[in-house]
Formats: structure tokens, C-alpha cells, sequence
């Protein structure tokens, strides 16, 4: 087979979809069998030059006529048109809400796989795209809200006085809830984490922080939340407004797939923080976990500052495609055989789960 990585056309997006490392695994791992072909300029604002592609055995060229056509974002109307009936996609589809790009692959005739599908079972744990960026969006809220607050973060003690630690509070504690967690215990804040599954309070003292008991039990299927009751919802924003008075920073994550992102943090909480607060909203595309979030924005209220930045991953390019390429590569190596032709096996679960459209069980 080809495989074709494009140049991301998306504003603001940064990555790409492979990287040298892989280009060169792919390549050795089935030799003569599989060719890779990377789009001219495809990881520049990665910082990987065409060069390195090449060293690493790729060819520089049209990737959209590929067998396999591999991104990051999900592809715009004009790029669908590029790709030909049968081509194998793989991407951040966004499936559950952007239904009409999904109709468009159906009927383009692509074989459409989103790594947001693809089952979180021990075995696809390699290929946990969600993960690997939400890790990378973590850290990142993290250093935005340091930069933001205009206090320190760690405590320290001076011959000028000594300095509190800044409170740190990480709403949803996932993947990007924990790492963000994690990094503020490393810059020397006293982090507390809050979470409506009641099991990630181990995994949130487990990085030093604290964990915020409200007493709401929302697990829902796979790992994942459920939304909350009309009574959930205003207990929990109730409680949440009381706790938010206590923080420098509050960093959201909550996320419910597939849904409106829940409102943790309302306009009273705002209200209610120390001026020069800073909340850092990562939920800001799904609708936003504060109520006065602006995607893609920096707002000012109340002397307190909110930011949604849109697509923190891309801003952290280099590392971000780095763990996004691993991932795509062992995707890409369960549906090409030894001998590098396309094997697609519909009875595999992880090849079943992650197509969303052109798949043998129809379309999604
Ligand atoms: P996510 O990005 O969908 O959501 C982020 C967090 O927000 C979740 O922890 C969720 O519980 C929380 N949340 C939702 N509604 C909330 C509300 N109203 N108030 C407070 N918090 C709320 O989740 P994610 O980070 O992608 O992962 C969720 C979980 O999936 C992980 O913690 C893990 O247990 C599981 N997971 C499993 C695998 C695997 O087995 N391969 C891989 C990754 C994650």
C-alpha cells in the first residue's frame, strides 16, 4: 500500500499526522511493500523538515491519492474531494458531532476510521489517540494558567517574605484532568482535583493532589461520565460555586462524549474568586465548562481571567505529533498485512469500533 500524509489545512493546527521515527517503521517493517508519501511542507510547523522524511525513506509528493491517507483534523469539504472511492482515512473524525462530514465520506465511498472510536480496551491502549493529546492539552492548561496568574505557584521563601502556593482545582479528572494535576504538583502548587466518577479519586491523590469528595456518582459506560440530572446538575453547580471561592486557578476538563460540555463554573464562581483568578477552560469546543467562556478566547470578568484555547495540543506541536504518529502507526499495522496489502478485518473489534463510515456494517 501508500500511505499519504497531508499538510493539516486546518487554522491553528500544527501537527502532523506522522513523523520520521514512524515513516521509518512503517517502511523497514514491510521493505519494498509500503510506501510512504508525505505531502511537501506537512510537518513544518511540526519542526520537521521535508528532509527528514525522505532520510527516513518517505517520498515527497500528492499524498491524497494514497491507499491510506493519514491526519490530524477531520477533513474539509474540499479535501473530501480529493480523496478517491475505497481510500482508507484516519483521523479525529469527531463522528458523534460533526455527522454531516461523516455523510460526505459515506458518500465519497472512503473507508473512514476516527480515532476517537477506536474501543478503549487493553489492546488499543497504543492506539489511544483521545489520551495521548489530552495529556498534551493537560500540561499545556497548566502552564497557560501559570502564565496567566499573576502569583506564583510554588510556595517560596524569600529574605522579601514568604509566598503561599497558588491553589490549583482541576475539574474532570481524565486523561487531561490528571495530567494537568500532575504538572501543577510539579511546579509547586497544592493541586485538588474533582471528578464525578468517584473510582479516579485514588488515581488523583496518586499525583499529590487533593481529591474533592461532593458526593455525585456519575459513572456512565466505557469508563466514561453520564450526564447529570436536572437536581445533579444544580446540587453539583451549587457546591462546585462554594469550592471555586477558594482557588487562584481552575482548570476544566469535564467532558460527556457526544453531549454539551457540563457548566461547572458559573458566573457567581467567577464573582467569587480572588482578583487575578484564572480559569483555563479545555472544554471550550464542546460548549465550554464555564458559563462565561468564549471559545477560542480570553476573557476578562470580574477581574478574574477565563481562556479557551481551541486546540491546545497543536501549540505544543513537536510532542504532540510525535505521540499521535505512535499512535496512527499501530492502527496502520493492524490493517495492513505482511505482505503490505490492505487487510481490513471487520471482526475485529478495534477495526469494527473505529470505522464510522464505508465499513462492511454499513455506515458507522
Ligand atoms: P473525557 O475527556 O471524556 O472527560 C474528562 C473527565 O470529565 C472525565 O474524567 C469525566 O468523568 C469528567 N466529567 C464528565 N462530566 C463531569 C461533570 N459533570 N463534573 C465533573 N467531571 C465530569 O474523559 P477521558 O479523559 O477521555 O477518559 C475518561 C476515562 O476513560 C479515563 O479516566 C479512564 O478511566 C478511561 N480510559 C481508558 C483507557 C483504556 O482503557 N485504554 C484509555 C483512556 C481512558
Amino acid at each position: 500500500v501508500t500511505i499519504g500524509v497531508v499538510k493539516e489545512s486546518r487554522a491553528g493546527e500544527r501537527r502532523v499526522a506522522l513523523v520520521p521515527k514512524l515513516v521509518e517503521r512503517l517502511v523497514r517493517g514491510r521493505p519494498g511493500k509500503l510506501r510512504v508519501v508525505v505531502e511537501p511542507g506537512a510537518g513544518a510547523a511540526a519542526m520537521v523538515p521535508d528532509e527528514l522524511y525522505e532520510k527516513a525513506g518517505a517520498e515527497l509528493g500528492d499524498p491524497w491519492g494514497a491507499d491510506i491517507v493519514l491526519k490530524v483534523a477531520k477533513p474539509s469539504d474540499d479535501e473530501i474531494a480529493k480523496l478517491a472511492h475505497g481510500t482508507v482515512l484516519i483521523g479525529f473524525l469527531d463522528p458523534l458531532s460533526s455527522k454531516d462530514t461523516v455523510a460526505k465520506l459515506a458518500d465519497a465511498g472512503v473507508v473512514a476510521f476516527a480515532v476517537e472510536s477506536i474501543p478503549r480496551i487493553s489492546r488499543a491502549q497504543a492506539m489511544d489517540a483521545l489520551s495521548s493529546q489530552s495529556s498534551v492539552a493537560g500540561y499545556r492548561a497548566v502552564l497557560l494558567a501559570a502564565s496567566r496568574l499573576p502569583r506564583f505557584f510554588p510556595m517560596l521563601t524569600t529574605a522579601a517574605g514568604t509566598v503561599p502556593p497558588a491553589k490549583v482545582l482541576v475539574l474532570g479528572a481524565g486523561v487531561a484532568g490528571l495530567q494537568a494535576l500532575a504538572t501543577a504538583k510539579r511546579l509547586g502548587a497544592q493541586p485538588t482535583g474533582y471528578d464525578v466518577r468517584p473510582e479516579v479519586a485514588d488515581q488523583v491523590r496518586s499525583v499529590g493532589a487533593q481529591f474533592l469528595e461532593l458526593g455525585i456518582d456519575a459513572t456512565g459506560e466505557g469508563g466514561y461520565a453520564r450526564e447529570l440530572t436536572d437536581e445533579e446538575r444544580a446540587e453539583q453547580q451549587r457546591r462546585l460555586t462554594e469550592a471555586i471561592t477558594r482557588f487562584d486557578a481552575v482548570i476544566t476538563t469535564a467532558l460527556v462524549p457526544g453531549r454539551r460540555a457540563p457548566t461547572l463554573v458559573t458566573a457567581d464562581a467567577v464573582r467569587g474568586m480572588p482578583p487575578g483568578g484564572v480559569v483555563v477552560d479545555l472544554a471550550g469546543e464542546s460548549g465550554g465548562n464555564c458559563e462565561l467562556t468564549v471559545p477560542g478566547q480570553d476573557v476578562v470578568a470580574h477581574d478574574v481571567t477565563i481562556s479557551a484555547p481551541s486546540n491546545l495540543a497543536a501549540e505544543m506541536p513537536a510532542h504532540a505529533s510525535e505521540l499521535y504518529a505512535r499512535n496512527l502507526t499501530e492502527l496502520v499495522e493492524l490493517l495492513v498485512d505482511d505482505e503490505g496489502a490492505l487487510a481490513l478485518d471487520f471482526s475485529d473489534e478495534i477495526v469494527a469500533g473505529a470505522c464510522v463510515a464505508g465499513g462492511q456494517k454499513g455506515d458507522g
